[in-house]
């Protein structure tokens, strides 16, 4: 996996180091010697990630990586921020401005490209994420274009997998201000604790007695429960084998023994911040998708979605043999019970009308909403006979039972038109079985409404 790295550093020497670095490991380098240049070359550039010396003349790190994260084009850009070996306090400042995690000068090789490598992974995601979401909304579906990474941390849940107790209970008394920890000892060998899927950040120890952390690391990536949920490893000082093992599995990442409490603190706040982000935009999509093909009002899919799936069912590819039906159904003299009851009520019975025509059709028969009182239901694999039979079901189940509105007192009667027609013969398209339907509809509203006509 390649990507762009910008390397930011007011001593030629350093950006010369780094850039010899990374290109080495086949990174594309941009680089920049002060804040204003390396902001100016993330608007024209769009790296993938920054990393940044903190110590800089005029504007320091901490300055340019506020900034970064204030605009929208680059606060989903991850930050490393590059500090001197003897300031713990700048890698936790430095994280609080919004960097995504920190290297000490000199810049080891080992952590440099694992933590480059691990921030590009996270970012390769995210933005197939966003770009997700911006298709749902190109689809004409508003949600608020909300990139903002405030993310509430608030009740946030970690699980601690830890056999030693005493330093589970330091790491627990250090999150305390955070987070909810729980602690899984492995006695069995494996996490018992329930519920995985709730976590938002799981900390392993690499040191357990009995069993292989990395294991488990293994195993919580492989499933799908625990696939998104991020993992933070604790490893011994120094030991870079294992630590070079842990990233390689997606481990996101690692704090070296003994554990700064300040710097717990301040990965963990980072890692649970990204993974809320990261769910906040999975939902959104989800939200998008569902919002693009449904109705509103009956929760049925719209037209959109029905018209481009009966092209793909009706497509030269699929089976001319096989049969599709389709209803076309229209409320009779729907206008009256929005004038006499008012639009609201109308709404109620499109909503139970949808909720009853849900119910008396198989799992692989569609329904749609096809325009304002006007319902389609599409049944793969089925002859007229027997959608005639099914079509004439659902009429009976709209005319037998009034409708209850909160605009009457009293259940209102409501009934139903059915027209009927199925592909083949003359409906080799979608658009000519949705004709036919719809010319076996008005039949059945000039025969008297109330029933269901087949085409001629
Ligand atoms: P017909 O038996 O010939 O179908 O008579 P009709 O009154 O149902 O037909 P018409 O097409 O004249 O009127 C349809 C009515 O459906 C008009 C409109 O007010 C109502 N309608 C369409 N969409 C909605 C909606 O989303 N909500 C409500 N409440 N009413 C709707
Ligand atoms: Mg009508
Ligand atoms: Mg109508």
């Amino acid at each position: 996996m390649t990507a762009r790295v910008l390397v930011v550093d007011d001593v030629i020497q350093n950006v010369k180091l780094l850039e010899a670095k990374l290109t080495s490991e086949y990174f594309d380098v941009l680089t920049a010697m002060n804040g204003e240049d390396a902001l100016a070359i993330i608007e024209q550039e769009n790296p993938d990630i920054v990393l940044l010396d903190v110590m800089m003349p005029g504007m320091d790190g901490f300055e340019v990586c506020r900034r970064i994260r204030a605009n929208v084009k680059s606060a989903h850009i991850p930050v490393i921020m590059v500090t001197a070996l003897d300031q713990p306090k700048d890698r936790v400042a430095g994280l609080e401005a919004g960097a995504d995690d920190f290297l000490t000068k000199p810049v080891l090789d080992l952590p440099l490209f694992a933590r480059v490598r691990s921030l590009v992974r996270l970012k390769v995601l995210m933005d197939e994420l966003r770009m997700r979401e911006a298709t749902g909304q190109d689809l004409g579906i508003k949600i608020g274009p909300d990139l903002s990474r405030n993310i509430s941390l608030s009740n946030a849940k970690v699980l601690l997998v830890e056999d030693y107790i005493r330093v589970a209970g330091r790491i627990q008394s250090y999150l305390e201000d955070i987070a909810t920890v729980t602690v899984d000892n492995v006695e069995s060998g494996e996490i018992t604790t329930p519920g995985l899927e709730k976590f938002d950040l799981i900390i392993i120890s690499l040191s357990l007695s009995e069993i292989d952390g990395l294991r488990l690391c293994s195993h919580l990536r492989s499933a799908e429960a625990t696939r998104q949920i991020p993992i933070l490893v604790l490893v011994d000082e120094g030991d870079t084998q294992q630590l070079v093992r842990a990233m390689e599995l997606g481990v996101t990442d690692y704090i070296a023994r003994p554990i700064d409490r300040n710097e717990l603190v301040a990965r963990s706040k980072a890692q649970i911040r990204q993974k809320r982000y990261a769910n906040r935009l999975r939902r959104n999509m989800q939200k998008s998708i569902e919002m693009a093909m449904t109705d509103a009002v009956t929760g049925l899919y719209n037209r959109h979605f029905l018209s481009s799936h009966l092209d793909n069912m009706m497509s030269k590819e699929n089976d001319k043999r096989k049969k599709v039906s389709l209803l076309m159904m229209d409320l009779d003299k729907f206008k009256i019970v929005n004038d006499t009851y008012g639009h609201a009520s109308g709404d109620e019975v499109l909503h139970e009308f949808a909720r009853r025509i849900s119910n008396d059709i198989r799992n692989i028969d569609l329904a749609a909403r096809f325009g304002g009182e006007e319902f389609v239901v599409v049944m793969p694999e089925t002859n007229l006979e027997y959608a005639h039979f099914v079509a004439e079901r659902l009429r009976r189940s709209i005319a037998d039972e009034p409708f209850e509105i909160s605009g009457s007192e009293t259940p209102i009667d409501i009934t139903v038109s059915i027209g009927l027609a199925i592909s083949g013969d003359n409906n080799t398209s979608s658009s000519k079985l949705l004709v036919a339907a719809d010319q076996a509809l008005y039949k059945a509203k000039e025969n008297g409404r109330n029933q269901v006509c087949s085409q001629d």
